[in-house]
Protein backbone atom coordinates (compact mmCIF):
# COMPACT_ATOMS: atom_id res chain seq x y z
CA UNK A 1 0.00 0.00 0.00
CA UNK A 2 1.00 3.01 -0.88
CA UNK A 3 0.77 7.37 0.46
CA UNK A 4 -1.75 7.60 -2.07
CA UNK A 5 -3.77 4.36 -1.38
CA UNK A 6 -6.15 3.82 2.19
CA UNK A 7 -8.08 1.14 1.44
CA UNK A 8 -9.35 -0.62 4.42
CA UNK A 9 -7.89 2.21 6.41
CA UNK A 10 -10.16 3.20 9.37
CA UNK A 11 -9.62 7.08 9.36
CA UNK A 12 -10.88 9.88 12.62
CA UNK A 13 -11.09 13.42 11.98
CA UNK A 14 -11.85 15.77 14.62
CA UNK A 15 -13.49 18.75 13.27
CA UNK A 16 -14.55 17.44 9.69
CA UNK A 17 -17.41 19.22 9.45
CA UNK A 18 -15.71 22.26 7.75
CA UNK A 19 -12.69 23.99 6.06
CA UNK A 20 -9.53 21.81 6.41
CA UNK A 21 -11.21 18.88 8.20
CA UNK A 22 -14.00 18.07 5.47
CA UNK A 23 -11.33 18.22 2.81
CA UNK A 24 -9.42 15.56 4.20
CA UNK A 25 -12.74 13.44 5.24
CA UNK A 26 -13.52 13.66 1.53
CA UNK A 27 -9.91 13.40 0.19
CA UNK A 28 -9.24 9.98 2.43
CA UNK A 29 -12.85 8.55 1.30
CA UNK A 30 -12.27 9.09 -1.98
CA UNK A 31 -9.14 6.69 -1.92
CA UNK A 32 -10.73 4.46 0.22
CA UNK A 33 -10.42 4.95 3.51
CA UNK A 34 -13.57 4.62 5.96
CA UNK A 35 -14.05 7.31 7.69
CA UNK A 36 -15.61 9.22 11.25
CA UNK A 37 -16.66 12.25 10.44
CA UNK A 38 -16.42 14.21 14.02
CA UNK A 39 -17.28 17.69 14.19
CA UNK A 40 -20.00 18.60 17.20
CA UNK A 41 -20.83 22.26 14.83
CA UNK A 42 -19.76 24.55 17.08
CA UNK A 43 -19.22 28.53 16.27
CA UNK A 44 -15.67 29.84 15.60
CA UNK A 45 -15.61 30.62 18.99
CA UNK A 46 -16.46 27.37 20.31
CA UNK A 47 -19.88 28.02 20.82
CA UNK A 48 -23.13 25.93 20.16
CA UNK A 49 -23.40 26.08 15.98
CA UNK A 50 -26.87 25.12 14.72
CA UNK A 51 -26.33 23.07 11.32
CA UNK A 52 -25.44 19.21 11.55
CA UNK A 53 -21.90 19.78 9.76
CA UNK A 54 -20.57 16.17 10.48
CA UNK A 55 -23.73 14.82 8.85
CA UNK A 56 -23.63 16.95 5.91
CA UNK A 57 -20.02 15.79 5.12
CA UNK A 58 -20.97 12.16 5.65
CA UNK A 59 -23.97 12.72 2.98
CA UNK A 60 -21.38 14.08 0.84
CA UNK A 61 -19.00 11.50 1.36
CA UNK A 62 -21.38 8.55 0.61
CA UNK A 63 -23.04 10.65 -2.09
CA UNK A 64 -19.94 10.32 -3.86
CA UNK A 65 -19.92 6.27 -3.25
CA UNK A 66 -17.47 6.79 -0.06
CA UNK A 67 -17.78 4.89 3.38
CA UNK A 68 -18.41 7.47 6.50
CA UNK A 69 -19.99 8.10 9.68
CA UNK A 70 -21.11 11.13 11.66
CA UNK A 71 -19.55 11.54 15.43
CA UNK A 72 -21.35 14.64 17.16
CA UNK A 73 -18.66 14.63 20.22
CA UNK A 74 -16.33 17.40 21.83
CA UNK A 75 -12.80 16.33 21.58
CA UNK A 76 -13.62 18.46 25.49
CA UNK A 77 -15.68 15.43 26.19
CA UNK A 78 -13.54 12.87 27.46
CA UNK A 79 -16.60 10.31 27.50
CA UNK A 80 -17.77 11.82 24.31
CA UNK A 81 -14.12 10.95 23.32
CA UNK A 82 -13.94 7.33 24.08
CA UNK A 83 -17.13 6.76 22.49
CA UNK A 84 -16.30 7.90 19.30
CA UNK A 85 -13.62 5.80 19.70
CA UNK A 86 -15.54 2.70 20.69
CA UNK A 87 -18.12 3.52 17.96
CA UNK A 88 -15.38 3.42 15.07
CA UNK A 89 -14.14 0.06 15.97
CA UNK A 90 -17.91 -0.99 16.45
CA UNK A 91 -18.32 0.12 13.05
CA UNK A 92 -15.39 -0.53 11.00
CA UNK A 93 -12.93 -2.98 13.09
CA UNK A 94 -9.89 -0.54 13.88
CA UNK A 95 -8.15 3.04 13.97
CA UNK A 96 -5.49 3.49 11.87
CA UNK A 97 -5.14 7.37 11.34
CA UNK A 98 -6.26 10.00 13.51
CA UNK A 99 -6.21 13.54 12.50
CA UNK A 100 -6.56 15.98 15.19
CA UNK A 101 -7.93 19.00 13.93
CA UNK A 102 -10.64 20.64 15.39
CA UNK A 103 -10.22 24.27 16.56
CA UNK A 104 -11.81 27.39 17.85
CA UNK A 105 -10.26 30.69 18.54
CA UNK A 106 -10.75 33.44 21.06
CA UNK A 107 -8.29 36.37 20.17
CA UNK A 108 -7.59 38.72 22.87
CA UNK A 109 -4.27 40.76 23.97
CA UNK A 110 -2.78 39.31 27.52
CA UNK A 111 -3.61 42.10 29.51
CA UNK A 112 -7.12 41.48 28.21
CA UNK A 113 -7.91 38.11 27.82
CA UNK A 114 -10.68 36.34 30.45
CA UNK A 115 -7.99 33.62 31.71
CA UNK A 116 -11.13 31.16 31.41
CA UNK A 117 -10.77 31.76 27.64
CA UNK A 118 -7.71 30.92 27.15
CA UNK A 119 -8.49 27.72 29.04
CA UNK A 120 -11.10 27.06 26.85
CA UNK A 121 -8.58 27.13 23.96
CA UNK A 122 -6.11 25.29 25.70
CA UNK A 123 -8.94 22.28 26.09
CA UNK A 124 -9.77 22.47 22.25
CA UNK A 125 -6.55 22.19 20.52
CA UNK A 126 -4.09 20.83 22.95
CA UNK A 127 -6.00 18.23 25.68
CA UNK A 128 -8.80 17.85 22.99
CA UNK A 129 -5.82 16.07 20.65
CA UNK A 130 -3.80 14.94 24.17
CA UNK A 131 -7.15 13.08 24.80
CA UNK A 132 -8.14 11.70 21.22
CA UNK A 133 -4.46 10.73 20.70
CA UNK A 134 -4.58 9.28 23.91
CA UNK A 135 -7.49 6.72 23.05
CA UNK A 136 -6.39 5.55 19.93
CA UNK A 137 -2.58 4.63 20.38
CA UNK A 138 -3.31 1.51 22.85
CA UNK A 139 -5.18 0.33 19.61
CA UNK A 140 -2.16 1.30 17.23
CA UNK A 141 0.19 -0.10 19.04
CA UNK A 142 -1.63 -2.93 19.41
CA UNK A 143 -2.25 -3.55 15.78
CA UNK A 144 1.55 -2.77 14.75
CA UNK A 145 0.10 0.18 12.53
CA UNK A 146 -1.14 3.80 13.53
CA UNK A 147 -0.62 6.95 11.99
CA UNK A 148 -1.38 10.32 14.15
CA UNK A 149 -1.82 14.40 12.94
CA UNK A 150 -1.00 16.96 14.87
CA UNK A 151 -2.21 20.75 13.83
CA UNK A 152 0.01 23.41 14.66
CA UNK A 153 -0.04 26.87 13.34
CA UNK A 154 2.62 29.28 12.54
CA UNK A 155 1.22 31.61 15.27
CA UNK A 156 2.13 28.78 17.40
CA UNK A 157 5.44 28.41 16.06
CA UNK A 158 6.42 32.34 15.80
CA UNK A 159 3.53 33.56 17.96
CA UNK A 160 0.99 36.22 17.19
CA UNK A 161 -0.52 39.55 18.52
CA UNK A 162 -3.46 38.58 20.68
CA UNK A 163 -3.09 34.77 20.46
CA UNK A 164 -1.27 33.91 24.11
CA UNK A 165 -3.73 30.51 24.43
CA UNK A 166 -4.04 29.32 20.72
CA UNK A 167 -0.08 29.71 20.17
CA UNK A 168 0.49 28.02 23.65
CA UNK A 169 -1.57 24.95 22.47
CA UNK A 170 -0.19 25.28 18.75
CA UNK A 171 3.71 24.98 20.22
CA UNK A 172 2.90 22.41 22.70
CA UNK A 173 1.28 19.95 20.35
CA UNK A 174 4.76 20.13 19.08
CA UNK A 175 6.55 18.72 21.98
CA UNK A 176 4.12 16.24 22.41
CA UNK A 177 4.30 15.01 18.59
CA UNK A 178 7.96 14.66 19.36
CA UNK A 179 7.59 12.68 22.33
CA UNK A 180 5.24 10.03 20.39
CA UNK A 181 7.28 10.40 17.08
CA UNK A 182 9.75 8.31 19.64
CA UNK A 183 7.60 6.18 21.43
CA UNK A 184 5.57 4.55 18.60
CA UNK A 185 8.52 4.14 15.91
CA UNK A 186 9.08 0.53 16.91
CA UNK A 187 5.22 -0.18 16.95
CA UNK A 188 4.63 1.56 13.02
CA UNK A 189 3.29 4.39 14.79
CA UNK A 190 4.19 7.44 13.18
CA UNK A 191 3.08 10.81 14.23
CA UNK A 192 3.48 13.90 12.22
CA UNK A 193 2.55 17.92 12.43
CA UNK A 194 0.77 19.70 9.95
CA UNK A 195 0.48 23.85 9.76
CA UNK A 196 -2.01 24.61 6.95
CA UNK A 197 -2.41 28.04 5.16
CA UNK A 198 -5.84 27.82 4.16
CA UNK A 199 -8.80 30.19 3.81
CA UNK A 200 -11.32 29.11 6.51
CA UNK A 201 -14.30 30.52 8.69
CA UNK A 202 -11.25 30.85 11.01
CA UNK A 203 -8.80 32.81 8.73
CA UNK A 204 -11.90 35.12 7.77
CA UNK A 205 -10.49 38.16 8.95
CA UNK A 206 -7.80 37.75 9.60
CA UNK A 207 -4.16 38.30 6.94
CA UNK A 208 -5.20 34.68 4.97
CA UNK A 209 -8.58 35.73 4.48
CA UNK A 210 -7.77 39.25 3.76
CA UNK A 211 -5.14 39.19 1.46
CA UNK A 212 -5.58 35.95 0.13
CA UNK A 213 -7.93 36.03 -3.01
CA UNK A 214 -10.45 33.09 -3.05
CA UNK A 215 -9.09 30.82 -5.37
CA UNK A 216 -5.24 30.74 -3.68
CA UNK A 217 -5.57 29.20 -0.37
CA UNK A 218 -8.17 26.71 -0.92
CA UNK A 219 -8.10 23.58 1.90
CA UNK A 220 -7.84 21.28 -0.49
CA UNK A 221 -4.03 22.60 -1.51
CA UNK A 222 -3.53 21.54 2.59
CA UNK A 223 -5.10 18.22 2.18
CA UNK A 224 -2.06 16.39 -0.17
CA UNK A 225 0.26 17.43 2.32
CA UNK A 226 -1.92 15.75 4.95
CA UNK A 227 -2.70 12.64 3.21
CA UNK A 228 0.91 11.88 2.81
CA UNK A 229 1.68 12.35 6.58
CA UNK A 230 -1.06 9.78 7.61
CA UNK A 231 -0.17 7.30 4.72
CA UNK A 232 1.48 4.21 4.52
CA UNK A 233 4.81 6.08 3.48
CA UNK A 234 4.78 9.19 6.20
CA UNK A 235 7.96 9.86 7.84
CA UNK A 236 7.67 10.27 11.75
CA UNK A 237 8.16 13.59 14.01
CA UNK A 238 8.16 16.11 10.95
CA UNK A 239 6.27 19.58 11.09
CA UNK A 240 5.19 20.35 7.59
CA UNK A 241 4.13 23.68 6.51
CA UNK A 242 1.22 23.43 3.23
CA UNK A 243 -0.78 26.29 1.54
CA UNK A 244 -1.73 27.22 -1.76
CA UNK A 245 0.53 24.26 -3.49
CA UNK A 246 3.72 25.37 -1.42
CA UNK A 247 4.62 22.96 0.52
CA UNK A 248 8.07 23.38 3.43
CA UNK A 249 9.52 21.80 6.87
CA UNK A 250 9.71 23.25 9.97
CA UNK A 251 12.96 22.64 11.88
CA UNK A 252 13.40 23.34 15.37
CA UNK A 253 17.04 24.34 15.25
CA UNK A 254 19.83 25.78 17.76
CA UNK A 255 23.39 27.60 17.28
CA UNK A 256 26.51 25.75 17.83
CA UNK A 257 26.71 27.65 21.38
CA UNK A 258 29.76 28.76 23.01
CA UNK A 259 31.59 26.99 26.06
CA UNK A 260 32.39 30.47 28.51
CA UNK A 261 33.56 28.12 31.55
CA UNK A 262 31.01 26.62 34.63
CA UNK A 263 31.69 30.00 36.74
CA UNK A 264 30.67 32.24 33.94
CA UNK A 265 28.92 35.36 35.06
CA UNK A 266 25.50 37.33 33.21
CA UNK A 267 28.29 40.26 31.65
CA UNK A 268 29.98 37.40 29.76
CA UNK A 269 26.98 36.08 28.57
CA UNK A 270 25.75 39.49 27.39
CA UNK A 271 29.41 40.40 26.28
CA UNK A 272 29.58 36.49 24.22
CA UNK A 273 25.61 37.09 23.18
CA UNK A 274 26.10 38.17 19.11
CA UNK A 275 28.63 35.01 19.51
CA UNK A 276 26.18 32.76 21.39
CA UNK A 277 23.07 33.75 18.82
CA UNK A 278 25.24 33.16 15.21
CA UNK A 279 23.01 32.04 12.63
CA UNK A 280 24.85 30.52 9.91
CA UNK A 281 25.56 27.06 11.85
CA UNK A 282 22.97 25.38 13.26
CA UNK A 283 22.13 22.11 14.51
CA UNK A 284 18.90 19.86 14.24
CA UNK A 285 18.98 17.97 16.86
CA UNK A 286 17.23 14.60 16.82
CA UNK A 287 15.33 14.69 20.14
CA UNK A 288 15.98 16.19 23.97
CA UNK A 289 18.97 13.91 25.15
CA UNK A 290 21.19 14.84 21.48
CA UNK A 291 20.77 18.16 23.30
CA UNK A 292 22.11 17.34 26.68
CA UNK A 293 24.90 14.95 25.04
CA UNK A 294 26.06 18.01 23.10
CA UNK A 295 26.38 20.45 26.38
CA UNK A 296 27.67 17.40 27.94
CA UNK A 297 29.97 17.31 24.69
CA UNK A 298 30.96 21.15 25.13
CA UNK A 299 31.10 21.09 29.15
CA UNK A 300 33.64 18.19 28.76
CA UNK A 301 35.54 19.62 26.13
CA UNK A 302 35.99 22.83 27.81
CA UNK A 303 36.45 21.68 31.09
CA UNK A 304 39.78 23.21 32.33
CA UNK A 305 39.98 19.62 34.13
CA UNK A 306 40.49 17.39 30.76
P1 LIG B 1 -12.78 25.97 10.73
O1 LIG B 1 -13.31 26.90 11.76
O2 LIG B 1 -13.27 26.08 9.34
O3 LIG B 1 -12.98 24.46 11.20
C1 LIG B 1 -12.77 24.06 12.52
C2 LIG B 1 -13.76 22.94 12.82
O4 LIG B 1 -13.51 22.46 14.16
C3 LIG B 1 -15.23 23.43 12.81
O5 LIG B 1 -15.99 22.62 11.94
C4 LIG B 1 -15.67 23.29 14.26
O6 LIG B 1 -17.06 22.92 14.40
C5 LIG B 1 -14.74 22.18 14.76
N1 LIG B 1 -14.64 22.20 16.23
C6 LIG B 1 -14.53 23.28 17.04
N2 LIG B 1 -14.51 22.90 18.32
C7 LIG B 1 -14.59 21.55 18.33
C8 LIG B 1 -14.59 20.58 19.36
N3 LIG B 1 -14.54 20.93 20.65
N4 LIG B 1 -14.69 19.27 19.02
C9 LIG B 1 -14.73 18.88 17.72
N5 LIG B 1 -14.74 19.77 16.69
C10 LIG B 1 -14.66 21.08 17.00
O7 LIG B 1 -11.17 26.16 10.76
P2 LIG B 1 -10.00 25.55 9.83
O8 LIG B 1 -9.26 26.70 9.27
O9 LIG B 1 -10.48 24.49 8.96
O10 LIG B 1 -9.04 24.96 11.00
C11 LIG B 1 -8.74 23.60 11.16
C12 LIG B 1 -7.49 23.49 12.03
O11 LIG B 1 -6.37 24.06 11.36
C13 LIG B 1 -7.60 24.18 13.38
O12 LIG B 1 -6.96 23.40 14.37
C14 LIG B 1 -6.84 25.47 13.16
O13 LIG B 1 -6.34 26.00 14.36
C15 LIG B 1 -5.74 24.99 12.25
N6 LIG B 1 -5.08 26.02 11.45
C16 LIG B 1 -5.70 26.57 10.39
C17 LIG B 1 -5.02 27.51 9.62
C18 LIG B 1 -5.63 28.10 8.39
O14 LIG B 1 -4.91 28.80 7.65
N7 LIG B 1 -6.91 27.86 8.12
C19 LIG B 1 -3.72 27.91 9.97
C20 LIG B 1 -3.11 27.32 11.07
C21 LIG B 1 -3.80 26.37 11.80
Amino acid sequence: MTSDDFTDRVAIVTGAGRGLGRSYALALAQRGARVVVNDPGSSVDGGVGEEDAAGSVVAEIRAAGGEAIANRASVTDPAGVQSMVDETVDAFGRVDILINNAGILRDRSFHKVDLDDVLTVLDVHLTGSLRCTHAVWPLMREQGYGRVLFTSSQNGTYGNFGQAGYATAKAAVLGLMKVLAIEGAAKGVHTNTIVPVARSRMTEGTIIGDQADAESLPPEAVTSGVLFLVGADAPNGVILNAGGGAFSVTELPETRGVFLGRDAQPEDVRAHWDEIRAGGYVDVLENGPAQFAKFLGMARAGSPDE
